[in-house]
């Protein structure tokens, strides 16, 4: 049995990685909120940029060099057309989520933030989109603001509308969170920022490869993007931003690519997007980044999500089942939003989540346990942290079967 919608099988037949064995039993990769697995499209379009067409980019005057800085930039086309960006210089390659939002903090942050004024998070936030904002406004004597949520895992949107005000200069939110799935309804926040004069960055790191993406549409200020959560490589990330918000954004590194000129007196900023893009990039893996969103439109976003939700689904009827067998709280879930993307928190009764892990892994299925870095969002249920389990597209029902199955034999009573 497969998800259906799509050819679940071809789709896995693209990924060499699944293939394997592990602890003598065929992988269960449940760890795709961590990292994605890459399609051999991604993985030959790497092998293929070192093995032809390696060389420094934008300034060559070489085939090769010419070569590279073209797939270079028709990558940045894609993920303009991948997020319905107005144009492709609003896109800048980063390291990841985590640069992207760095990046924003120590230039945005640094140029605009001011004693008095209010950046406004919420408890759900990932340690990347707290720690820089920490950071900055400690610096510039600013207060970091954090909105609560409910105990589904939700926001308590009218905590937010009662603390947005004329001192909120920034509004730092998670679209989708990385250790409850919850997905935030940013369009409306976005709104209510705007009216009070506030940007709003949002943190897309779940986001990319569930839900489809408008940036114009949305009215987005900022948005981060990680390549290697939707099926790319590592080392590659997008911060998209409005135009007029780079324009007047001072950079964030100096040196080269990112000048126009330059003399012991005084220099001058390349445009964007070059002007954030200090140094030579990462070339090889923006290249092949490409081919991951080539590989995400091909199946469609919205047809990828219907088959994630039945994975989360049919988890969540076996967990129900389990729960019948051996007692309501013998498993306890963490985010049980009605939106969510496919990504479930859960404990067993009396298990450590770390032990639950390592008993899994023995079985070949790979899950995440911890804090997931929300450690604040740990600490307002009062855990420590959690086993997650997250779905990708190449998931099969009978590989949920095969976790259902282990946790039923953890759950079962010792005689
Ligand atoms: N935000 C969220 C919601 C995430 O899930 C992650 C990655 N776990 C990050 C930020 C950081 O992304 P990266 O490590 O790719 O910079």
């Amino acid at each position: 049995m497969s998800v259906t919608t799509l050819d679940i099988n071809s789709i896995r037949n693209q990924f060499p990685i699944l293939h394997q064995k592990v602890n003598g039993n065929p992988l269960i990769y449940l760890d795709n909120a961590a990292t994605t697995q890459k399609p051999i499209r991604v993985i030959k379009a790497l092998e293929d940029y070192y093995k032809l067409h390696n060389a420094n980019i934008h300034r060559g005057a070489h085939t090769l060099a010419d070569r590279s800085t073209g797939f270079f930039e028709d990558t940045r086309k894609s993920v303009q057309q991948f997020i319905n960006a107005a144009e492709a210089a609003e896109c800048i390659f980063t390291k990841g989520v985590t640069e992207s939002i760095n990046l924003v903090a120590q230039t945005w942050g640094r140029k605009y933030l001011q004693a008095g004024d209010e950046v406004l998070i919420t408890y759900m936030e990932h340690h990347s989109n707290i720690v820089p904002w920490q950071l900055i406004c400690e610096e510039k004597g600013a207060s970091l603001k954090v909105f609560p949520i409910h105990a589904n895992g939700t926001l308590n949107l009218e905590a937010y509308y009662q603390m947005l005000s004329v001192r909120t200069k920034l509004v730092a939110c998670v679209w989708a969170s990385n250790a409850l799935g919850t997905i935030n309804p940013i369009e409306e926040m976005i709104k209510a920022a705007h009216k009070v004069g506030a940007v709003f960055l949002a943190d897309g790191a779940q986001a990319g490869s569930h839900l489809p993406i408008d940036v114009q549409q949305l009215d987005i200020d900022f948005l981060a993007l990680s390549g290697h959560k939707l099926y790319g490589p590592t080392g590659v990330g997008v911060l998209y931003a409005k135009r007029k918000l780079l324009e007047a954004m001072p950079p964030y590194q100096g040196g080269g690519e990112m000048i126009k000129e330059v003399s012991f007196e005084k220099t001058t900023f390349n445009e964007i997007p070059f002007k954030f893009e200090a140094g030579t990039p990462n070339i090889g893996d923006v290249i092949a980044f490409k081919y991951a969103l080539d590989f995400v439109n091909e199946l469609v976003k919205q047809a990828i999500m219907v088959c994630e939700m039945q994975l989360l689904n049919y988890f969540l009827k076996g967990v129900i089942q389990l729960q019948e067998q051996f007692g309501e709280d013998c498993i306890t879930l963490y985010g049980t939003a009605e939106d969510k993307v496919a990504v479930q928190s859960f404990l067993l009764k009396g298990k450590h989540p770390f032990d639950t892990g390592l008993m899994l892994d023995a079985r070949g299925i790979a899950v995440r346990t911890g804090h997931h870095c929300t450690q604040p969002l740990m600490q307002f249920f009062g855990i420590e942290g959690t086993v997650r389990v997250s779905f990708a597209i190449y998931n099969t029902f009978e590989e949920i079967d095969s976790l259902l199955e282990v946790l039923g034999k953890l759950l079962k009573p010792r005689n």
